[in-house]
């Protein structure tokens, strides 16, 4: 008797974990949530980019200072010509002054590189600041789509949690929260039959304790998946 009840119980519990199920999956909840964490994680994105800019900017800056200062050195030799028709040996002189013309093109390459990225930068830094205001507005939307979303959930709930409760009086107390703590650690369908000895869910074979409990009517529980068991 107490198990046909418990079974009922079960039934009409299972359309509860069905409507839950159905509102955690949701398309409105999805939507919301999505676009909840988009703007929770929006201004410490910018933040991030926004130093990254400032950042390669001051680098290019500190390169373009260098490269004009190293140019600088280059008119030291801007009178080579002079020395080499004074007959003076110049080879030294043009090899210093070869490195130095490769030493500014490797740092003119290193700053057309970081303009580059603080352009990417700041083009990223503009295309989320457009999303996440983009976002704000859908975000009002979609919150609201989901509160009434959830309003009609909670009042499908709440019929078939009214419809539970009637249940729940006809079943021991102490059964019933062992129930709803198995409920609790997702574990469902809770009760299930025995068949051949067995647990007709995990498959293990009933102790012999418990197969005299269950002949004798008792409901038991899985010594493994601590499901509910009774004679089918
Ligand atoms: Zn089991």
């Amino acid at each position: 008797m107490a198990q046909e009840q418990l079974l009922k119980y079960q039934q009409e519990d299972s359309k509860l974990l069905d409507l839950e199920r159905e509102a955690a999956n949701s398309e409105e909840r999805k939507n919301f949530t999505q676009a909840k964490a988009f703007l929770t994680k929006a201004p410490e994105k910018l933040e991030a980019l926004e130093a990254k800019a400032v950042e390669l900017s001051r680098l290019a800056e500190q390169l373009s200072k260098q490269y004009s200062e190293i140019s600088d050195t280059l008119k030291d030799f801007e009178s080579i010509d002079e020395l080499a028709l004074g007959g003076t040996e110049i080879s030294f002189y043009k090899k210093n002054v070869l490195q130095i013309t490769e030493r500014l093109k490797s740092i003119r390459a290193e700053i057309s590189s970081l303009t580059k990225a603080v352009k990417d930068a700041d083009e990223e830094y503009k295309a989320l600041k457009k999303k996440t205001i983009s976002m704000q507005k859908q975000y009002a939307e979609y919150s609201e789509t989901y509160k009434n979303y959830k309003e009609t959930k909670l009042k499908e709930m709440e019929a078939v949690k009214a419809e539970l409760a009637k249940l729940a009086k006809g079943i021991d107390p102490a059964v019933m929260q062992k129930y709803q703590a198995k409920r609790s650690e997702r574990i469902f369908p809770i009760l299930c039959a025995v068949k051949d000895g067995r647990c007709s869910k995990c498959g293990t074979e009933l102790s012999l304790s418990g197969k005299e409990k269950i002949s004798s009517g008792d409901v038991i529980e899985c010594d493994n998946c601590h499901r509910f068991l009774f004679k089918d």
